[in-house]
């Protein structure tokens, strides 16, 4: 016989799903002041959410993720600002992150530390996109928590094994970057790192003058110490054809004007978002 509303039952799933959407748009309202106050160096506790415009702070049943955007129409019931949609989209984008994380990995550890990586991604892309820089303040300590997640997901037993019974030989750094996850991390951080540091050196040398800033190296660094040295290669090798498509498309629409200068976070974050849900090329077809 079936019980009624039991875990399977597609109600329940459905109640999930609404329930890790709205708490992801929570979080997203946080992402909001981030993204304000972070590169204006503003403290993100305090004062409370107020009006960008008129100061005034923001009633709690005003602050009620997308639904007041909408009841408002995106307009500041004080003063009649227009709020930029900019608030929507990170709510919205935020709960829909957490919602495909749970529908992905269910209630885990890989859904606690990515949607911790994927909301620093959000703010990190929307600073980006206006202020061209990327806050050491974002990427430093998420280093720090991607090599926690590692610490975490590392079986030392099999590390301990692996590293009595290895030679030193391709196949066995292989397996142990395979299977020990603090050692792929780590690897994953020099690699971003370098990589990126290496091609931005190049270009300097070879255009003379700047084309990657040192935050997207710091940036590639962090989401090695998230998604392992796989990561890194597959992050840089999909931000820069997205980049490569979306660089064109603007010079096209913008007739030919190549010093228009287009940040590299938010394709770094998008290739990086994409290898968490899809897991990179490792997915078996
Ligand atoms: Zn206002």
């Amino acid at each position: 016989m079936l019980k009624r509303g039991g875990l399977l039952e597609p109600s329940n799933f459905t109640i999930l799903y609404v329930f890790s959407f709205f708490f992801g748009s929570v979080i997203g309202s946080f992402l909001n002041v981030c993204i304000y106050r972070l590169p204006r160096e503003e403290s993100i506790v305090f004062p409370p959410s107020n009006c960008t415009s008129c100061n005034n702070p923001i009633r709690f049943y005003d602050n009620i993720p997308i639904i007041s955007y909408l009841f408002l129409r995106g307009k500041c019931r004080s003063c009649g600002e227009r709020i930029s949609p900019v608030y929507l989209i990170v709510e919205v984008l935020s709960g829909l992150i957490s919602a495909l994380l749970v529908w992905r990995f269910g209630f885990s550890l890989t859904t606690l530390f990515y949607f911790a990586f994927l909301s620093a991604l959000v703010v990190i892309t929307f600073i980006d996109l206006e202020h061209m820089i990327i806050p050491n303040v974002i990427t430093f300590p998420g280093i720090g928590v991607g090599i926690i997640y590692a610490v975490l997901k590392t079986d030392w037993n099999t590390a301990h094994l692996l590293f009595g019974s290895s030679r030193f030989n391709l196949e066995s750094i292989l397996r142990i970057l395979n299977e020990v996850p603090i050692i792929d991390s780590i690897f994953g951080i020099i690699l971003g790192g370098g990589v990126l540091f290496l091609i931005g050196f190049l270009y300097e040398v070879i255009r003379k003058r700047e084309g990657m800033g040192m935050g997207d190296v710091k940036l590639l660094a962090m989401i090695g110490a998230f998604l392992g040295w796989k990561g890194v290669i597959f992050v840089t090798f999909i931000s820069s054809l997205i980049g490569t498509v979306v660089g064109i498309s603007i010079i096209l629409y913008k007739r030919g004007d190549l010093k228009y200068a287009i940040p590299y976070g938010p394709f770094l974050s998008l290739a990086a978002a994409l290898y968490c849900y899809t897991g990179g090329f490792s997915f078996r077809f």
